[in-house]
Formats: structure tokens, C-alpha cells, sequence
């Protein structure tokens, strides 16, 4: 059994398209699958979840669940994945940008070994060219850190995932992390697909610049300590710079002419003030992670949901609105 979990934020003309297509696609007894559907509102305001209620007393294979509030599509598939019944299941946004065709591939990816199976585009459509650059240094800056080398370097939007690594996923309670590096982190068997993005069906992109900037920033905080190490690196070439200018200075004074005027004073003060107030951001942006994970929010909360709150998995409860406030009893329920 496949499961397909949907993110989506104001979909309703993408969705019906989706649900068509995957209905197409892994009908088709050729493939022989039985399959379920589960499409996560991430607080839609466009009756994204209604839209998605109707498909779902029609279909006992569709289920959906509604966000308290917009929590990022990556919290949308965390709830996809700990509540998929599948031996496998794939994620796939809802704006047909990753097509369901794929499904068949990646299904015998899966069925020759692979655990993880990224859908990695070999080419995007109707992307601009800034987005393209962020995306191209994005990759090859954190395709360095240890435990992204196995991620694709043409970046990832979607994959399959084997049932042992979703079961590994719900083990993680991470909020501030890419969930995409952390599956490549994840290690298993890893394998890619080359697909050909195609530009968005319906309705503009929701990750702009500045999501896309905090989302680079998880991956490089929760994954490596290479920029505080460099901190201290930069503090020692620094002072060691320090020692051998005030070693000139009194070189220079013992054979009587000692260096005038403040400019080079004031220089190095605006230098170093700028350098250590960039390495307090830097130990900032760690220390305030640090403390969003040690409170342990629950990474969303859910507002309604098709199926009776608790019957969609016996493990992984989702939290209603009424009972988000009732004191935590451990992560899984919080989830
Ligand atoms: N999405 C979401 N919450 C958000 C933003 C996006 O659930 O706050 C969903 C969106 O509906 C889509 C998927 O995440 O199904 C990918 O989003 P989008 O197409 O905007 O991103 P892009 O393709 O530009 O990376
Ligand atoms: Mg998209």
C-alpha cells in the first residue's frame, strides 16, 4: 500500500487536477496497488480543507486534516507521514509541479531495494533566475556538510520514502530542520530519479525569499557547527593579526617614530566591532534554536480532520484545538 501525502496552502484549483491525475495513474491495475491519499491544509483561506472534506466522503481513501494555523509545508507532511497507514509512502506538493506520473518510477526504484528514492529535477520551468541561483548555491554549499552528501545536487521536491524510514522519521522531534535533509541525514538506501519540473498549474509560489533564507539557515544550523568553529578560527588569525600590529607599534616607537593619527585606530575598532557583532549572530542564530526545541511545541496543531481525531493511527494521535492546550503527556501525542 502507497500513501501520498499533500501539503497545501490555498489549492483548491490544483487539488481537483491531483486527485484526478493520481487516481489515473495508480488505478491503473497494471501497477496493482492499493493506495490512500492524505492532503494536510496548512490553513488554507480559500476552502482548501471543505474542497478536501467533499473528496473525502466520497473517496475512503482521501483523508485530510486542517492546521490551526499556517505551520510551513514541511510541518504539513511531518503530520502526512506520521499518519501514513502505506508500506511506503511519497510526498508531492498539490500545484502539480511534481508530477504524478513519476509514481510508477519511483514505485520500482523502491521495489529493487531502494529506502529513499528522491525525485530530483533535471530541469525547472518558469523559475526566475534568482530563484535558480539561491537553489544552485543553496545545494552546493550544504551538499558539503557530512550526512547531505547523498541528497541530489539538482535539489529535491519530492521522494519516496520506504516504511522504515517514515517509522525512523517519527522519531525525530525537530522543528527547525529541512525535513528533506534530515531523511538524506537519515542514511538508508538511497537512490535518485531525474524528472523534468514543470512551472506551477495554478496560483503563484508561497516561499519567498525570506523563507527560503530561514530554511538555508536550519539546514546549516541543525547540521553542522562549521560556522561557530570558524568564529573561533577567524579569533585566533584576529588577534594573532592584533599581536603582530602592536608588535610593529613598538618596533617602530623604540627606533623613534611611532605611527600618528587616530585613522588606523578607528579602522581597526569598526573592523573588529563588526566582526565580533556578526559572530554574536552567528552564536544567536544556534542559542535561539536551542531554546525554541527545549520548550518542545508541538510542530502543528490540528483544528479539525475528516477521520475521528485518534482513528487515523493508534500511535501518532493528532492533537485537536481543544486538546492543544491539555498538558503534554510525551512527544508522540503532541504530533
Ligand atoms: N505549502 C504549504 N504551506 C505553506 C506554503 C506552501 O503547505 O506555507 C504547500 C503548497 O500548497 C504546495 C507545496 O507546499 O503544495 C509547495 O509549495 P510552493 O509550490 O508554494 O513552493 P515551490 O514549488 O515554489 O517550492
Ligand atoms: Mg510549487
Amino acid at each position: 500500500m502507497l500513501t501520498v501525502v499533500t501539503p497545501a496552502y490555498n489549492e483548491t484549483r490544483n487539488l481537483p487536477l491531483l486527485y484526478e491525475q493520481l487516481k489515473k495513474v495508480l488505478d491503473d491495475p497494471a501497477l496493482g496497488i492499493e493506495w490512500e491519499w492524505i492532503v494536510v491544509d496548512d490553513h488554507s483561506k480559500d476552502g482548501t480543507f471543505e474542497l478536501m472534506a467533499g473528496i473525502a466522503a466520497q473517496d475512503p481513501r482521501v483523508r485530510s486534516a486542517r492546521f490551526s494555523r499556517n505551520f510551513g509545508s514541511h510541518a504539513a507532511i511531518t503530520y502526512g507521514l506520521n499518519h501514513a497507514r502505506g508500506d511506503c509512502a511519497v510526498t508531492m506538493a498539490a500545484d502539480l509541479q511534481d508530477p504524478p506520473d513519476l509514481i510508477p518510477t519511483l514505485l520500482a526504484e523502491w521495489k529493487k531495494g531502494a529506502h529513499i528514492v528522491w525525485a530530483s529535477r533535471s530541469n525547472r520551468e518558469g523559475e526566475s533566475f534568482s530563484t535558480l541561483l539561491f537553489a544552485r548555491l543553496y545545494y552546493d554549499l550544504t551538499s558539503k556538510i557530512e550526512g547531505l552528501k547523498n541528497r541530489p545536487r539538482t535539489g529535491v521536491d519530492f521522494c519516496l520514502l520506504d516504511r522504515c524510514v517514515i517509522d525512523a522519521f517519527a522519531q525525530m522531534h525537530e522543528s527547525h530542520v529541512s525535513i528533506i535533509s534530515l531523511i538524506a541525514w537519515m542514511g538508508f538506501r538511497q537512490t535518485t530519479v531525474l524528472y523534468n519540473k514543470q512551472a506551477r498549474r495554478f496560483g503563484k509560489s508561497h516561499v519567498n525569499f525570506e523563507k527560503k533564507l530561514l530554511l538555508a539557515l536550519d539546514t546549516i544550523t541543525a547540521f553542522t557547527y562549521a560556522p561557530i568553529r570558524m568564529m573561533s578560527y577567524a579569533g585566533f588569525v584576529i588577534a594573532f593579526l592584533g599581536f603582530c600590529y602592536a608588535a610593529f607599534i613598538i618596533l617602530r616607537a623604540l627606533v623613534g617614530s611611532p605611527p600618528e593619527g587616530w585613522a588606523s585606530l578607528i579602522v581597526t575598532v569598526l573592523v573588529m566591532g563588526g566582526i565580533q557583532m556578526v559572530m554574536m549572530g552567528i552564536l544567536g542564530e544556534y542559542l535561539w534554536r536551542t531554546l525554541d526545541e527545549v520548550r518542545s511545541r508541538p510542530r502543528y496543531i490540528i483544528e479539525s480532520a475528516t477521520d475521528k481525531p485518534g482513528s487515523w493511527s493508534s500511535v501518532n494521535q493528532p492533537v485537536t484545538a481543544s486538546a492543544a492546550n491539555a498538558p503534554a503527556s510525551g512527544q508522540e501525542t503532541l504530533t
